[in-house]
């Protein structure tokens, strides 16, 4: 972006902020394909519109924009006053004229970016919190970023899919689905098997746990929770179970 680059040299951070950079173009690019009148239909979210997606991608990196500005100066500032608040906000941007949703759109990403472009290298280890309560550090803000681009991309619902997603993103989300799962949900949790990855270490399987298998991307699309369970098998047999919640 620009002339300028990052500050950070670290070349973990500088490669997620490369993927985070990329969603951000699919996004882009998949809003630009929608005409206006388009923007009104329905997503792949149930009870959302595009716009309602739109608002919320871009109420989004308001959000990140507000932690990333909170690990550069130490002054707490929360992705959003409580969960109401965030709501109430992404029905109203819903309702914006077309012109200004997609400035919205366009202005928070590139806003965003320059926070992070910005940001003082040792400030990335600064804990802030995100809006479900978890300590982070200032680098979780790329991948919470990361992942809302892409995914939202598809469920602008024009085309875009998990198998266009890179390789390193399905395995982050692949990662991130079964850390939440592990975390938020007791009693048996699937265990994820990619068809087209190398075995990945992990604890065995508790006993009783399902084991789900498929493509690496389609596994990422049903575990999310953005349906696509025909192509998937039980191990062992019998009917793939019902998708655990994730966010
Ligand atoms: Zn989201």
């Amino acid at each position: 972006m620009g002339a300028r680059s990052d500050r950070t040299q670290d070349p973990e951070i500088i490669a997620a902020l490369l993927l985070a950079r990329r969603g951000q173009a699919f996004f882009s690019r998949k809003l630009a394909e929608l005409r206006d009148a388009e923007l009104d239909e329905p997503s792949l979210l149930s009870g959302w519109t595009r716009r309602h997606v739109i608002a919320h991608v871009g109420l989004n990196a308001r959000a990140l924009t507000r932690l990333t500005e909170w690990a550069a100066t130490g002054v707490e500032t929360p992705m959003y006053d409580s969960p109401e608040a965030r709501d109430a906000e992404i029905e109203f941007a819903a309702t914006l004229p077309t012109r200004a949703l997609r400035h919205l759109s366009a202005h928070a990403a590139v806003h965003l970016d320059v926070e992070w472009r910005d940001l003082d290298p040792g400030a990335w280890e600064a804990v802030v919190r995100t809006a479900q309560g978890r300590e982070v550090p200032a680098t979780e803000t790329i991948w919470m970023r990361t992942r809302e681009v892409w995914i939202h991309a598809v469920d602008l619902d024009n085309g875009a899919t998990f198998r266009q997603f890179p390789p390193e993103l399905v395995d982050g989300l692949l990662t991130d689905v079964e850390r939440v799962w592990h975390r938020k949900h007791s009693g048996p949790i699937p265990v994820l098997e990619p068809t087209d990855r190398p075995a990945r270490t992990r604890e065995p399987a508790a006993d009783g746990a399902p084991r789900v298998r498929g493509r690496a991307a389609d596994l990422a699309r049903w575990a999310t929770g953005r349906g696509g369970v025909a192509p998937l098998e039980r191990v062992g047999g019998g009917p793939v179970p019902d998708v655990l919640s994730w966010l």
